[in-house]
């Protein structure tokens, strides 16, 4: 997907132009990896423009620093006006807005040493992540999740990515959408950049923290609809065969939203349509995020962006 630029990014406290956001080759980064990062959506809702979950967002960077020893040299509130001086300075709705900080330039050697933390924040226009208009086509991968005590994956960091990149291009090579990884235990982890949710006999299941996954702020979006719509929710180990004889699978995450899963190593879940359960929970949570439904978890910050009427064809 190309990379549709916009006029400003946000550097360390001001507004430079796109152009101007350059990194130097021998920064710690580059070498080593060592940067955290966020990827929050803002959505054109019937109200105006407005960001999904921004302090959950900004809290899990914060965190994810805190995991890496990296001391973000910006408080909660800070951050969540960086980004909102950056969306309303575009003037770009939807977008996905990518926060980012990382050790810059000064030293090389593992250590991080004195290097500066740098932090970017630019938004830009986004669309469909997971391809299937009819549910995705996805795979288990030959790749394992990162085992535990290794690489942290409740930290969002870029190296992180890595083994994303190696779940995502084996799964395009061979055709699906997207991949999914399993644990070091051989259970479900999540996909390459989602967490992944069953229904199997009544309940709702998705991955615990402890298999490998990311904190995903629209996997706790959709616990939270579950849990006050009735459905029944449960964390848990969850083995891989369980995944072909669901009822229901579907990923979820802020490029990929809702998305139902059809087929997993082309064995058809259930009918291979979207079912009743990942309705009523993509129902509501679009409903919410386009503004159609009352935003009663309060996930959504309003920002100045003029965003043109909606076009009834
Ligand atoms: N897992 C991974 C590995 C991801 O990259 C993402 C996307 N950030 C998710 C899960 C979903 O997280 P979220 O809902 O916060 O976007």
């Amino acid at each position: 997907m190309p990379l549709q630029s916009t006029k400003h990014i946000w550097h360390n406290g001001k507004l430079i132009r796109w152009e101007d956001a350059h990194v130097h080759v021998m920064s710690h980064v580059i070498h080593y990896g060592s940067s955290i990062f966020e990827g929050i959506r803002c959505y054109k809702t019937e109200q105006g423009a407005a960001i999904f979950r921004l302090p959950d967002h900004m809290q899990r960077m914060l965190d994810s620093a805190k995991i890496y020893r990296m001391d973000l040299p910006y408080t909660l509130e800070q951050l969540n006006e960086a980004v909102v001086e950056t969306v309303e300075a575009n003037g770009v709705a939807p977008c996905y807005v990518r926060p980012i900080a990382f050790r810059g330039y000064g030293e090389l050697g593992v250590h991080p040493g004195k290097n500066p933390i740098e932090v970017y924040v630019g938004n830009f226009p986004w669309g469909k992540y997971v391809s299937g208009d009819h549910g995705a086509d996805v795979c288990i991968s030959s790749w394992n999740r990162l085992a535990p005590n290794t690489m942290p994956t409740l930290a969002k960091a870029g190296a992180n990515y890595m083994n994303s990149q190696l779940i995502r291009m084996e799964a395009f090579t061979n055709g699906y959408d997207e991949g999914i990884g399993l644990d070091v235990n051989g259970l479900v982890s999540e996909g390459s950049g989602e967490n992944l949710f069953l229904v199997y006999k009544g309940q709702l299941l998705t991955s615990y923290l402890g298999s490998s996954v990311l904190a995903g702020i629209t996997r706790a979006s959709i616990l939270t609809l579950a849990r006050d719509m009735g459905i029944s929710v449960v964390e848990q180990p969850i083995p891989r065969e369980l995944l072909y004889i669901a009822d229901e699978v579907f990923f979820t995450g802020t490029a990929a939203e809702v998305t139902p899963i059809r087929s997993i190593d082309r064995i058809l879940i259930k009918d291979g349509h979207a079912g009743p359960v990942t309705k009523q929970l993509a129902a509501e949570f679009f409903g919410i995020t386009s503004g159609k439904r009352p935003d009663r978890f309060e996930w959504l910050t309003p920002v100045k962006v003029a965003v043109e009427e909606a076009v009834n064809a």
